[in-house]
């Protein structure tokens, strides 16, 4: 490709409102530009990145024995009413009416189709397993569309689909997606782990995240260094510090204008861990008061998998209606009208509560004996806490969710129907499996790990071009003569080129070959006229080495050959 009859629009400052990195230089380098919040256009070089993830992605899972088809964009609500999910997804969900009044959506994901789709064309055992896959548009209606293509309202997936006569053939074709997961992470040259995550709103059994570390992400994971536990903040559990020994006897203390658990601690110089924090939530049957330690926090989702259902934080005249207290001082001893769940690390201990009176805590609580109480993992694991499996302590670490893997089991098969029919002539349920891929985020974690201060650092495999050729002084004839003749030579050779033929300053190609950070440069100038030499650097190390003109093939591939 020639600069020249590009569009390649790199932009000096960074676009106002980005945080992430891979913001910034995605948009700086001429990748996506933004249409409206959370929808983008790719531009020439964004594509190629893009496409080169999903050639990677379309191996892999053709490797397996992916079938590749396409789903439509548009769906009609039934499907999603016989799931059941037309109620239960709320704003996320597109929806839309056809030109008759009927109730279409944009599809979020497919399992819906696909389950529509066997319950017509698979027949029989013979007929199974399947491994059907897209790689096709998603609509969402994001609550927080944010950090460049990270997390945008349109954007690609990929999506596949097991379908599997029972659990152990599940678990066979869940296990050749978890290795085709990983070669396509590795083929893309970012850095991940695989935790076990919470299946949320896709039902199932099972499932893995495949996460980037990474400050722009928005998950985080625990991670233990000593046997390899790897989970989902959302998952995982820490063995919590000992509560500290409270010697205080049971009884109810003034704490005048003490509301949060730094005050209350502060007033009563005690350790936040010898308290109680008592949250009130709206679920499914009413009130719920979820209790954590002081010193802890509460992971809503944990609280969500407790109660079958999706809480919400009561509001403060709801916790005056059926509690008759204000926030600050609820507390469990004497509650009637909610239901009260307590996180596993308060079965040990003395506590201080809130004493369900303005300005008042009692002492010397003992859950489960003072007042009753289910148990649950509510807390969020933190950094130093106990492994569950080794002990060792947990790390925490930032990450961007790049993939993840369920075992749906017939959440879906069931009310779609779809069925086959077994050796002895039986209808059983199909038993499936989803998997889902962004290349997006692929791309924006490859950026997000791998850049520096000039721009980004593409990993050679997915980078928009191989080598970017770089002839200094466009109106000398001899340095242009041997730019367009190594420009044929490297393209034959089987490398994709981006020449920049641009009549700009030597440094302001420069600058934009490491905004751009395709891995290798190759410059003509006036060392060939000099000396008959060309230059090549590597963008991620900077290393330079000088060849001549007529060996920069073979040097571009052995330069190659060290970049990954
Ligand atoms: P998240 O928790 O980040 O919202 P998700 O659990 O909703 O992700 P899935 O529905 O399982 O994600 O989608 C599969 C893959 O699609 C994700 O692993 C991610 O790579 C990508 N993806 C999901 N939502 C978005 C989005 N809004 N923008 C870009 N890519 C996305
Ligand atoms: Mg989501």
């Amino acid at each position: 490709m020639r600069w020249t009859r590009s569009l390649i629009p790199t932009l000096r400052d960074d676009p106002a409102d980005a945080e992430a990195i891979s913001h910034k230089l995605m948009v700086r380098a001429g990748l996506v530009r933004q249409l409206a919040a959370g929808i983008y256009v790719y531009l020439p070089l964004g594509l190629r990145v893009i496409e080169k993830v999903n050639a990677i992605i379309r191996q892999e899972m053709n490797r397996i024995g992916g079938q590749e088809i396409e789903m439509p964009v548009l769906h009609p609500a039934e499907i999603w009413q016989q799931s059941g999910r037309w109620d239960v997804i709320g704003g996320e969900m597109f929806r839309l009416k056809d030109r008759n009044g009927r109730d279409m959506c944009l599809g979020m994901t497919h399992e819906e189709v696909i389950a529509w789709l066997a319950a017509r064309e698979i027949r029989s055992y013979r007929d199974l397993p399947q491994i059907w896959y897209q790689i096709q548009t998603k609509e969402r209606d994001e609550a927080r569309p944010r950090s460049g293509v990270l997390r945008t309202r349109e954007f690609l997936m990929k999506d596949s689909y097991t379908l599997d006569l029972d659990a152990a053939a599940l678990e066979v074709s869940y296990n050749a997606h978890k290795d085709a997961y990983c070669r396509i992470f590795d083929r893309c040259g970012i850095t991940y782990v695989v935790v076990q995550s919470d299946p949320g709103m896709m039902g199932g059994s099972g499932s893995h995240e495949f996460m980037a570390p990474s400050a722009a992400g928005e998950d985080d994971v625990a991670l233990c260094d000593g046997c390899g536990y790897a989970a989902n903040v959302e998952l995982a559990r820490g063995v919590p510090s000992a509560s500290p020994a409270s010697a205080a006897g049971k009884e109810e203390v003034a704490t005048p204008g003490a509301r949060t658990i730094p005050e209350v601690s502060a007033q009563l110089k005690i350790d936040p861990a010898a308290t109680i924090k008592s949250l009130v939530f709206m679920g499914p049957d009413g009130p719920v008061l979820a209790l954590v330690r002081g010193d802890h926090a509460l992971h809503e989702r944990k609280l969500a998998r407790a109660l079958k259902a999706e809480p919400r934080p009561a509001h403060p005249e709801e916790i005056k209606q059926h509690l008759g207290v204000a926030p600050g001082s609820v507390g469990p001893v004497g509650v009637r009208g909610a239901r009260i769940i307590a996180d596993e690390s308060l079965r040990r201990g003395v506590y201080v509560v809130g004493a369900n009176r303005d300005g008042f805590h009692l002492t010397g609580v003992t859950p489960g004996q003072d007042f009753p109480c289910e148990w649950a993992d509510l807390q969020v694991a933190l950094a130093g806490e106990g492994c569950p499996n080794c002990g060792k302590p947990l790390r925490i670490e930032r990450v961007i969710e790049v993939g993840n893997i369920f075992k749906l089991g017939t959440t879906y098969s069931v009310p779609l129907g779809a069925s086959y029919l077994d050796e002895r002539g039986q209808q059983q349920p199909i038993v499936m499996g989803s998997y889902g891929i962004g290349p997006a985020r692929i791309a924006a974690a490859a950026v997000e790990q791998r850049h520096d201060q000039d721009g980004i650092v593409w990993p050679w495999a997915i980078a928009p071009f191989h080598v970017h050729l770089v002839p200094v002084a466009v109106k000398d004839a001899a340095q242009m003569a041997a730019a367009e003749e190594t420009y044929r030579e490297l393209r034959a050779a089987g490398f994709d080129v981006l020449m920049d033929d641009r009549e700009e300053r030597a440094g302001v190609k420069f600058k934009d070959a490491d905004l751009l950070g395709i891995p290798i440069r190759v410059t003509i100038g006036n060392a060939l006229a000099k000396e008959g030499v060309v230059e090549l650097r590597q963008r991620g190390t900077r290393a330079d080495r000088r060849v001549p003109k007529a060996e920069v093939v073979a040097a571009v591939r052995e330069m190659a050959q060290t970049i990954s």
